[in-house]
């Protein structure tokens, strides 16, 4: 059997460290390239432990600091954009993971899809931003868009065999987040600490944050769209607080498929991988007989209003969603620093999507710039 080579972009994160783990258990993966932000003590054992050709690091001091540190490692060491791209379009890679946090992803992702490489996808804000260009891309290149979002890996597996013109509606599930059931005013006063607590899932810090505004939960909606193919009126969110279902399928004849499980991204993550194969994976199993409740609830957009943002941006199309997601990017790094308070991460997207012009069919140029406008208009005010 071929094997299967990899390249992770964000292999230092949450996803991308449980993407090696992963690898780990597989003999017949290896790592060709990764990629990181800044954190080049992950980076430096990575390399060390993986072999890869390649290394990437954002950060050009960082790497240069990596390069001295593996000198006596054959891997070569990248920086900047056009590092993360040389990972992302490796010749010897069959499938790239889109790990990254943010719209930073966007760039490496479309010139791995040029380069005719499948991605295992879990960068939602890049499909947020990005989805017009490169959802007909994928197409173009006849490559694989496996999704490693949970909700979306789940959906896509409901979708396995299915005809697609045969859905009636995607049901979404989210937890509802630490701070389900909270009035605005009981919101007033989150700090940091409160909202980095997510109830069942372990995460990178700016999605933990997303997840307790819902924000999270508007980009999987936006991204659903993007990788199914639906309209936004199709794409039902379900407050499922125990997390035990990722997702369901509607179809027409009223028959609901659903994905069911313990919270566990190495999931996703293996079948992105091995797709069309199931492998074995190590883990907890669900026990139906000690699960005591599945509940449901309907989601409070007026509190978190961060999800009905998102309806409105996607709806709204053109290059809405960038300005929802780079307002959110921007007001979530201004949080996780104390400069401003919960709420006002809504509050600042709210402002920013509200003084946004819309532009149609927006070239990457145009997104890159719009990002670029709205972080200086968040800069100057906060
Ligand atoms: P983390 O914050 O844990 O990791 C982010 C990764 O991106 C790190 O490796 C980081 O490197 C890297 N990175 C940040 N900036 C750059 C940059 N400029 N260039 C290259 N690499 C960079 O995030 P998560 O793993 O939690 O999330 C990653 C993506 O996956 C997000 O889009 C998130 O929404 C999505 N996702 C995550 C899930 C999860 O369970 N964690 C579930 C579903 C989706 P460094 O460490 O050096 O900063
Ligand atoms: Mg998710």
């Amino acid at each position: 059997m071929k094997s299967k080579e990899i390249v992770i972009l964000g292999s230092t994160g949450s996803i991308g460290t449980q993407t090696l783990e992963v690898v780990r258990s597989n003999e017949d993966m290896n790592v060709r390239a990764i990629a990181a932000g800044s954190n080049v003590d992950l980076l430096e054992s990575q390399v060390r432990e993986f072999n890869p050709e390649m290394v990437c690091v954002f950060d050009e001091e960082k790497a240069l600091e990596l390069k001295k540190r593996i000198s006596n490692v054959k891997t070569e060491v990248v920086s900047g954009m056009e590092g993360l791209i040389e990972c992302a379009t490796l010749d010897s890679a069959d499938i790239v993971v889109a790990a990254v946090v943010g719209m930073i992803g966007i760039r490496p992702v479309i010139e791995a899809i040029k380069a005719g490489k499948d991605i295992a996808f879990a960068n939602k804000e890049t499909l947020v931003t990005a989805g017009h260009i490169i959802m007909p891309m994928v197409k173009k290149y006849g490559v694989k868009m496996l999704p490693v979002d949970s909700e979306h890996a789940a959906i896509f597996q409901c979708l396995n065999g299915e005809n697609s013109g045969e859905v009636d509606s995607l049901l979404l599930t989210a937890s509802g987040g630490p701070f389900r059931g909270m009035t605005r005013e009981q919101l007033e006063d989150i700090q940091v600490e409160d909202a980095l607590k997510h109830p069942n899932w372990s995460m990178g810090r700016k999605i933990t944050i997303d997840s307790s505004t819902m924000v999270n939960k508007g980009l999987e909606v936006i991204e659903a769209k993007w990788l199914f193919d639906v309209s936004f009126d199709q794409i039902k969110v379900i407050i499922q607080p125990q997390s035990v279902i990722h997702s369901m399928v509607q179809f027409k004849d009223g028959a609901v498929m659903a994905q069911l499980g313990t919270p566990d991204m190495k999931l996703p993550i293996q079948y992105a991988l091995c797709y069309p194969e199931r492998r074995y994976l190590e883990g907890e199993r669900l026990d139906f007989c000690k699960l005591s409740d599945i509940t449901f609830e309907k989601p409070d957009m007026e509190t978190f209003k961060g999800l009905k943002l998102a309806y409105e941006a996607g709806r709204e199309g053109g290059s809405m969603p960038t300005v929802l997601n780079a307002a959110n990017e921007k007001a979530v790094a201004l949080f996780l620093d104390r400069k401003i308070k919960y709420l006002q991460i809504a509050d600042i997207i709210e402002e920013c999507m509200m003084k946004h012009s819309i532009v149609d069919n927006p070239s990457l140029e145009e997104i890159l710039e719009i990002e670029q406008r709205v972080y200086n208009y968040i800069d100057d005010r906060y």
